[in-house]
């Protein structure tokens, strides 16, 4: 069984071609004009404060939004292609958010968490578990190195834990994107040391990353692509390096601050 939906064709294509993106929640613009190329493979970060469009954005990408068409010619393809099968295109990449979390609120194991994913639900729900699913379910649990608690319920793991498991969850049909949406929110030091080891080996293995945040430390070594985000907008896309500046940043927050840089990770201290 062939669990990855995409046509071969759109291999080549980038991952995401957005022009002119506008969005509307009821009468507030909450996307202004975006746009934006991203190739599969890449790695890359959204940074922005709260309320900046982050959130919004990812939604738009999975089509749980759509852009307003009456502002000119717009461009909204993933993979190549404009029309997705919402369901099709839900299950080729693989998203995870802080909202996903909460929604696991009966009693499931984190192995079935990850079975979940093959059925783009929240439960198995007496689903039958094809072999295929199982074996692909054994080998994320030795790749995220999470065998040992994978029997565990998830109202009974941390947070880090459960996050762990959304990954495998997302990896089940192997995206060639992972999409993270405030990874890090609720993780103490030692879940956040763990959950970053596992997005740099995700990394490592060629899966792009798009990570959305409004935490420099977020933005592990191997993303080398920032996109500054305010108000709806992108304001600034380039080189880390050029643009996480006490300058590009004080402005993105509205507050005077200092970016270090330690060990490939970015920090902002001063306010
Ligand atoms: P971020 O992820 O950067 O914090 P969001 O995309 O969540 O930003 O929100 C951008 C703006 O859109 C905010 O002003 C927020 O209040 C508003 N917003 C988000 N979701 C909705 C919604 N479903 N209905 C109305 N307004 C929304």
């Amino acid at each position: 069984m062939n669990f990855t939906s995409l046509p071969a064709q759109d291999k080549a294509s980038p991952f995401l071609e957005f022009d002119n993106v506008t969005v509307f929640h009821g009468e507030k613009k909450v996307l202004d004009s975006l746009s934006v190329t991203l190739s599969q493979g890449e790695n890359v970060a959204i940074l922005g404060p709260n309320g900046a469009g982050k959130s919004t954005f990812i939604k738009t990408i999975m089509r749980e939004f759509y852009p307003c068409l009456d502002g000119g010619e717009v461009t909204f393809r993933i993979c190549g292609k404009e029309i997705w099968d919402v369901f099709e295109l839900r299950s080729a990449f693989g998203v995870v958010s802080n909202d996903l979390q909460f929604t696991f609120t009966r009693e499931i194991t984190g192995r079935e968490v990850i079975l979940s994913g093959f059925f783009s639900s929240i439960g198995l729900f007496n689903r039958e578990i094809a072999p295929e699913m199982d074996r692909k379910t054994d080998e994320i649990i030795t790749f995220l190195e999470i065998g040992p608690i994978c029997d565990r319920p998830m109202t009974e793991m941390s947070s880090g834990e459960a996050r762990r498991f959304l990954i495998g969850r997302a990896m089940v049909h192997d995206p060639r994107v992972l999409i993270l949406d405030e990874p890090t929110n609720s993780l103490d030091l030692h879940a956040l040391h763990a959950f970053r080891q596992t997005i740099r080996k995700i990394a490592q293995s060629g899966t792009g990353i798009i990570l959305v945040t409004h935490n420099l430390q977020d933005i592990i070594p191997e993303i080398s692509r920032v996109i500054l985000m305010k108000n709806g907008r992108f304001v600034q896309d380039g080189p880390k390096e050029s643009l996480l500046t006490d300058k590009h940043i004080g402005s993105l927050f509205d507050v005077p601050v200092h970016v270090k840089q330690e060990n490939g990770y970015y920090y902002a201290t001063g306010y």
